[in-house]
């Protein structure tokens, strides 16, 4: 099994003095995440359960009081130099940039005095890959950020802020769910969140103890369909909700559902309620089994849920659904796609004992089909945002 993206950690501090010539005034790091379930449930005031990777973004960051915006990634060629004041959203040419330079200017345009930043990026999540690089670059500056400028918000503060740079400044519309992961995760557990007033409880999700393994199942695929896919099933859900006469899903009781199916005349939007409204009855039972301290029995709940996604939501993929069907036959607990879909990552519950068995049928099965060999690698609930 190897560790996708764990190379060795970078040495940011050498490499921001060697592009700024000073010292950094500080490091932080802010993680990726997977969500365990509750999947499209965010922008529909509902429930997810995300937990932090130990992959993360580490940000070497000074201050400056010039108006100056200076950006470079290890992981990324050149570097940008951007005036804070002039920092304007959607402009389209600043690629990874965009996602520093829309915390600045969602921390500016909050009213926070942020006068500019020296910021060396590094980071071990992979990108594209659905376990949010993008909220641990947003969340490792905001929280940098917040600490060199003395701003004092909260975590949801930060994370609200960060999701509104990836939303109005780089022009992604995300939930809420990645930046609160990233900035609120504990080691240990995982987050449940209800992300209608993003209130959250810390729920323990110590896998080893119980004798478990949860492995994050990389395709290395992201299928071009996703965006115009995510935009629809979206629109779709707030029809849901008009129909039923209701502010968002999260209001349909899941003892209503058959009966709110029953007034739902467009076929498409009938599958996407009976997914939300479901999945966010599938977290409620996942915390309850994790409070039981039997997270064994979580595992046919996430292939419920991936039936869910896959046939009411329509979101999989021949590569995700090859992972779920596969790691089962192979004696998994249950598995199922977690983030967007039509790629990206997947999620297998497994026992400690079958963990090497079941990751190395799926690569049988990947290579049996034709597909790039997956990357593999255990989730282990991690640390939240911090400073190191
Ligand atoms: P995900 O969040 O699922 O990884 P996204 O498409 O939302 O995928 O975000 C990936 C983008 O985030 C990259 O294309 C890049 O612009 C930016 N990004 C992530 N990690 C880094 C990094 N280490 N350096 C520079 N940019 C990065
Ligand atoms: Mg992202």
């Amino acid at each position: 099994m190897s560790v996708t993206g764990e190379a060795a950690r970078r040495d940011v501090t050498g490499a921001f003095e060697a592009l700024y010539g000073t010292a950094p005034q500080g490091v932080w790091a802010a993680p990726g995440r997977v969500n365990l379930i509750g999947e499209y449930t965010d922008f529909n005031d509902g429930f997810v359960m995300p937990l932090a990777l130990p992959h993360t973004a580490v940000a070497a960051v000074s201050r400056r009081d010039d108006g100056l915006l200076r950006l470079h990634s290890a992981d990324v060629e050149g570097g940008v130099v951007l005036d804070v004041a002039a920092l304007a959203p959607l402009r389209g040419d600043l690629g990874w940039a965009a996602y520093p330079a829309g915390v600045v200017w969602a921390l500016r345009a909050a009213g926070h005095p942020v006068t500019g930043a020296d910021i060396h990026l590094a980071s071990t999540v992979p990108t594209g890959a659905g376990l949010s690089s993008s909220a641990a670059l947003e969340v490792v500056c905001a929280l940098a950020l917040n600490d060199l400028f003395g701003l004092g918000l909260s975590r949801p503060e930060l994370a609200v802020l960060a999701q509104r740079a990836e939303n109005a400044f780089v022009g992604v519309p995300c939930g809420v769910m990645d930046q609160m992961a990233s900035a609120c995760a504990i080691e240990g557990h995982a987050l449940f969140l209800d992300t209608r007033d993003l209130s959250y409880r810390q729920v323990p999700f110590d896998l080893a103890a119980q004798g478990l393994r949860l492995l994050v199942v990389d395709t290395r695929v992201k299928h071009a369909l996703g965006d115009g896919a995510y935009a629809e099933r979206r629109a779709g859900c707030e029809a849901g909700a008009r129909a039923l006469g209701v502010r968002s899903l999260r209001e349909v009781p899941y003892v209503q559902l058959p009966e709110s199916l029953a007034r739902l005349s467009e076929e498409s939007v009938r599958r996407y309620v009976r997914h939300v409204v479901s999945d966010n009855h599938r977290v409620e039972r996942t915390i309850a089994l994790l409070d039981a301290v039997d997270a064994a029995a979580v595992g046919p709940v996430l292939t419920e849920g991936h039936a869910s996604l896959r046939d009411d939501l329509r979101v999989s993929c021949a590569e995700l659904d090859l992972v779920v069907e596969a790691a089962n036959a192979a004696g998994a607990l249950g598995a199922r796609m977690t983030g967007g879909g039509f790629g990206g990552s997947a999620i297998v519950l497994v026992t400690e004992e079958r963990a090497e068995s079941v990751a190395a049928a799926v690569e049988k099965a990947f290579a049996g089909a034709g597909f790039a060999a997956p990357g593999i690698f255990p989730a282990v609930p991690s640390a939240g945002a911090r400073r190191v």
